[in-house]
């Protein structure tokens, strides 16, 4: 089938402009083209229409090409024309219908795109797969499981050459720390089209090592487009998970009581790191602004033979929470996907003890868990930030932390607006030194992961800037330089971009900061090898954005 290309005059452009966060393209207005968005969208069935689909939009005066699998990009990459590029052409090449998962026990499935590619794999996924249909299926398939984000929506495109995080990741790693090979279609030499590569993590060549690499974290859109991705291997599903969310009312917290639970959420994390047993534990913590005003913490628990026959670690978890509050939470009863929810609203049990957390936990099938725990939420408008976090918390950082909750806000604009900490670590941290050396994920240290995060409808000026101060006000009050690279902190993750942190104190208002790389590559070895990369195999920028690799 050939490509379905979707110019102005088709009823589906506005649409197809935009992704999961609709401030993209920027100046959307609902149901119309935006003249900042893509003039033409191509929507891709097969390797063969990304490249016919290339070529002609190539071939456009002034044109440039974004690649969309699932949607999800929080910053505008894919849906806008870029800043200071009058005239600009863009088309995105839309290959969310390419979403095949291919499994062979015999492990005899071979390169689609470079059928003569030595290499062979179990489990194939193409980009358009999302989260969840990939979740079903490798379970009913293989009864396995892929590492990966929560949300059902995600698609594997851009989730996975980014990282890819999520519920079982302490326990199993990263997603790209299972990757094997990837189908990439880079520019070809004159930049105006793009050829077939195969990549394998087993190949001996420097250049292919280092492409894989790139696939294995750097984030997507800047070496090429990955048709699919290979794995030998991938972990078995667990058969059940325990499922506890606590909650407190912010009028039942204090300063010192909040203060008190990240440091007893931090140590546990970090004193229970040589411990494999317990990396079966992952966690959500979620502070919302006091016009929302709860805390809730979402404890997702399986052991280590992927059973519940051992809650030692859930146990001491759960006690060493409610000690450190005081002895007291409630069962939370806010839907997962929920970010906002007025306090005063359904109040759950009174949980006091390991008994009655045992009487709220709920035991669920993995597979109807991660239904359950989905966390895509509403298209609107949204902002993020994401840090790494390996040392304790710091007075400054708690203190930011807490004045954030109560950041000002008489116009009662924050009303999804969250500071969500996720445990990290565990295996994450301990991988084996070969997926060490070919991975872009630099962050290896760390035990906690940060994502503030805020959401809002309205495309009204004051709304988005309410917003903007308030995501913008926790990092600079946070960090001494306004962005993460205090020692306790390792960065930001690129699954989460951030265009703020390209700039000098993470502050549009100055001016861009020549070392923002690095906040995102804090390994001078994978950063150096990053912009090697970039150099061979994409040296005319066909694949840019605002926050694609640098080139000298
Ligand atoms: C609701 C929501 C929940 C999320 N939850 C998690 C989570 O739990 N864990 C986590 O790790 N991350 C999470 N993320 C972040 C997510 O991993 C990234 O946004 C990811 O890049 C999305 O991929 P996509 O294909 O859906 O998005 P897209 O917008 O299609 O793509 C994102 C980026 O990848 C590039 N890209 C897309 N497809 C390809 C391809 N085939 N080849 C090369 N480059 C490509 C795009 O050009 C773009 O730069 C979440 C995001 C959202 C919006």
């Amino acid at each position: 089938m050939a490509f379905d290309l979707v110019p102005p005059s088709d009823s589906r452009h506005s649409t197809l402009q935009k992704g999961f966060n609709l401030r993209w393209p920027k100046g959307n207005v609902q149901g119309e083209s935006s003249p900042d968005g893509a003039n033409l969208i191509y929507l891709c069935h097969t390797p063969q229409d990304i490249i016919d689909a290339a070529a002609q939009a190539l071939a456009m005066p002034n044109g440039r090409i974004t690649v969309r699998s699932g949607g999800h990009c929080y910053e505008g990459f894919v849906s806008n024309v870029m800043p200071n590029a009058p005239g600009e052409a863009l088309s995105i090449l839309d290959v969310g219908q390419m979403n095949q998962v291919a499994y062979d026990p015999n492990g005899q499935i071979g390169s689609v795109l470079v059928p003569d590619s030595p290499y062979r794999y179990s489990v194939r996924l193409e980009p358009g797969c999302q989260n969840w249909d990939t979740s079903v299926a490798l379970y009913k398939l293989a009864g396995k499981a892929l590492p990966s984000g929560s949300c059902y929506s995600v698609g594997l495109g851009g989730h996975i050459c980014g990282g890819g995080y999520g519920l079982l990741s302490r326990k199993y790693g990263l997603v790209c720390d299972w990757l094997d090979g990837v189908d990439i279609l880079v520019a070809d030499a004159t930049g105006t089209g793009l050829e077939p590569v195969h990549v394998s993590r087993d190949s001996s060549d420097s250049d292919e090592l280092d492409l894989f690499a790139a696939c294995c974290g750097a984030g997507g859109g800047q070496f090429g487009i990955i048709t699919s991705y290979y794995f030998k291997a991938l972990p078995p599903a667990p058969r059940e998970v325990l499922w506890l969310p606590l909650e407190w009312d912010l009028n039942e917290l204090d300063r010192t009581k909040l203060g008190g639970l990240l440091d007893a959420y931090q140590l546990w994390f970090a004193s229970h790191q040589a411990d494999p047993s317990t990396w079966g534990l992952a966690t959500k913590l979620e502070m919302r602004h006091a016009n929302t005003g709860n805390v809730t913490l979402g404890i997702h628990y399986v052991d280590k033979d992927g059973q519940l026959d051992d809650l030692a670690p859930f146990d001491d978890f759960v006690s060493s929470m409610l000690a450190a509050v005081g002895g007291s939470a409630r069962e939370s009863l806010l839907p997962f996907h929920v970010v906002h929810q007025p306090s005063g609203m359904n109040k759950g049990r009174h949980i006091t003890s390991l008994r009655t957390a045992h009487d709220a936990a709920r035991r669920l099938d993995w597979l109807y868990a991660t239904q359950s725990l989905n966390g895509s939420g509403d298209n609107q408008r949204g902002r993020y930030k994401s840090a790494y976090q390996k040392g304790a918390f710091t007075l400054k950082v708690k203190d930011a932390i807490w004045n954030t909750m109560k950041w000002p806000d008489p116009a009662q604009y924050l009303t999804q607006s969250l500071i969500q900490i996720q445990s990290f670590g565990g295996r994450i941290n301990e991988m084996e030194a070969p997926i060490l050396a070919q991975t872009s994920a630099a962050q290896r240290s760390s035990y906690l992961k940060w994502q503030p995060q805020c959401y809002w409808h309205s495309a009204d000026d004051a709304v988005d800037q309410a917003h903007a101060n308030w995501i913008r006000g926790l990092f600079k009050a946070a960090f001494s330089t306004g962005v993460p690279d205090d020692a306790q902190f390792e960065g930001c993750y690129i699954n989460y971009p951030d265009l703020d942190m390209t700039y000098i104190g993470g502050d549009p208002a100055n001016a861009k900061n020549p070392s923002w790389y690095g906040i995102f590559f804090p390994n001078p070895l994978i950063e150096s090898r990053l912009r090697r990369t970039k150099q061979r195999w994409d040296p005319l920028n066909v694949f840019r954005n605002e926050m694609s690799v640098p080139l000298p």
